[in-house]
């Protein structure tokens, strides 16, 4: 390991559970090791939570719903602003932390704890526009209006890939709105939310609003979340088959749910696109987080005319990333987070090539969980590298002729996260923003994520909303209350 990791895991060897302000062994003092995929050294060893620890977070969420939510909109929007410039203030700090507990570079790590500080920010300034409305009266001496209201107590599960940002982008809005919080982070990154919890009281957040409860056993610890009839929603943000249960557990007491989960996205580049761009767009699109993002381009569909350019290009570029330890200088690709995902990859690879496809770049285990960044052709439509999430460094290029075609291709899946097109033809560029069926569509761009824009998927990949002005009313709920006996 390197010095820019060091500090991190010395600094704080033992963390807790923040419940209720203060920072808690679990009540069986259970613990788990947390290790830095990179060096596969132990970096920290934190509570594991048990469902009894969390049916105490949700009983001190629920005792500090009615302060918070009685506080004016511009109250809770000044401490969060004053959580994001703490965050912004630790900025380095946090990023060394999600670099030392997920592998991503650096300079990723920094941009994501930006980006997740920047959910605070913008739903500091939403919190005071949260808006109701007057009716028409619909009768003689009446009033109608409806007002808009917290949902209550909220948990949130989130995963690993993004342990800061996923994070931010539900705790913003719920705290905005009012509500109270219970998450529960991914067992392999829990440091990265209870950094941000302590850095919430600071800020001012009361003691209770905002609890984490780290674990291994998630589905006992889910089990507490979904049951309870206090929490009143549940955010997730995960795969898809995690998703499916969550929905299934929170039917027995009829929650609101929110789920950001998997996606397979198409990324089509036309004979008429921008070549350099495309490059540009498919190089951040898909070995950004080594390719460990829901976003990721999952599946490149190259129209034959530019298609051998274009993986030649690609090949170039790929073959110069430089492969490491995210915390060293110059590192563009980090580890995978376990072996269970590098495992993953080389089945879906292995599985590609018995099928024909032919690596032009890359292909082979470096060791540890480094996987090369890698380019493949040829690929068999159909292969289970085009089908399932790869969640790794390898672009599988399938060539095409004619727009429907494409269409019908990048349509074919249960998933409908995000898709990316390139083209300079403004016709075609709108047609196939109409015909794609995802959530989220980059036209000539690579990298579409933003605080100010509704990030969220359709079909299998979930439902609601995260960021934006929409982002908030999956923690709102409508009042409608009609006042009569008004005439003289
Ligand atoms: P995951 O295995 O579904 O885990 C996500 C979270 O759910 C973790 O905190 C996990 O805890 C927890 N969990 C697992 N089983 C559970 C259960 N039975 N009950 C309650 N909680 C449970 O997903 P992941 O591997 O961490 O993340 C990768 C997936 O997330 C990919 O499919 C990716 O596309 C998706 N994702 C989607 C978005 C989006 O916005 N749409 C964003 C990022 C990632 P443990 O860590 O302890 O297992």
């Amino acid at each position: 390991m390197n010095d820019m990791a060091q500090p991190t895991a010395a600094a704080q060897p033992m963390w807790q559970s923040v419940i209720d302000g203060v920072d808690r062994p679990a009540r069986d003092n259970r613990q788990f090791a947390v290790t830095n995929p990179a060096t596969g050294e132990e970096i920290a060893r934190v509570a594991d939570c048990s469902p009894s620890d969390a049916e105490a977070a949700i009983e001190v969420a629920h005792t500090a719903l009615p302060a918070w939510r009685a506080r004016t909109a511009a109250d809770r929007g000044a401490i969060l602003r004053r959580w994001y410039e703490l965050m912004i203030a630790d900025e380095d700090r946090l990023a060394r932390l999600i670099t030392a507990e997920m592998g991503k570079p650096l300079a990723e790590a920094l941009g994501e704890v930006r980006y997740g500080a920047g959910y605070l920010k913008w739903y500091a300034e939403e919190a005071e526009r949260i808006y109701g409305e007057i009716i028409p009266a619909p009768v003689d001496g009446a009033k109608a209006f409806v007002t808009r209201e917290p949902v209550g107590v909220c948990a949130a599960i989130t995963p690993w890939n993004f342990p800061n940002a996923m994070l931010m982008r539900k705790v913003a809005p719920a705290l905005a709105a009012g509500c109270t919080m219970v998450a529960k982070p991914a067992e392999d990154t829990p440091l990265s939310a209870l950094a941000a919890a302590q850095l919430a009281l600071e800020a001012g957040v009361p003691a209770g609003v905002f609890n984490v409860v780290p674990c291994s056993r998630p589905t006992e610890v889910g089990a507490a979340l979904t049951e309870s009839t206090v929490v009143r929603k549940l955010s997730f943000t995960g795969s898809t088959e995690v998703g499916r249960r969550l929905l299934a557990d929170c039917a027995g007491t009829v929650k609101r749910v929110s789920m950001e989960l998997g996606g397979n996205a198409p990324f089509i580049v036309f004979d008429d696109a921008d070549i350099d761009a495309a490059i540009d767009g498919a190089m951040a699109s898909k070995y950004r987080n080594a390719g460990q993002t829901c976003v990721c381009a999952n599946r490149f569909y190259v129209q034959r005319g530019i298609h051998d350019r274009f993986c030649e290009r690609l090949a170039e570029r790929v073959a110069a990333l430089k492969v490491g330890d995210g915390a060293a200088e110059g590192t563009e690709v980090g580890p995978l987070i376990n072996q269970a995902a590098l495992d993953k990859v080389v089945r879906l690879l292995d599985d590609a090539t018995s099928r024909g496809a032919r690596l032009v770049t890359g292909g082979a285990a470096l060791g540890g969980r480094f996987f090369e960044p890698t380019v493949l052709t040829d690929v068999a439509p159909g292969s289970a590298i085009v089908t399932e999430e790869i969640f790794g460094p390898v672009a599988p290029i399938i060539p095409f002729d004619t727009e429907n075609e494409v269409i019908a291709a990048a349509n074919d899946t249960p998933f409908g996260l995000a898709a990316y097109c390139y083209t300079r033809d403004l016709g075609r560029a709108w047609r196939m923003s109409d015909a794609l069926e995802y959530g989220m569509v980059g036209l000539n761009e690579g990298i579409i994520s933003a605080v100010s824009a509704p990030f969220g998927g359709v079909k299998q990949s979930g439902m609601g909303r995260e960021g934006s002005r929409h982002g908030i009313e999956d923690y709102l709920e409508m009042k409608y209350i009609r006042m009569g006996g008004l005439s003289a």
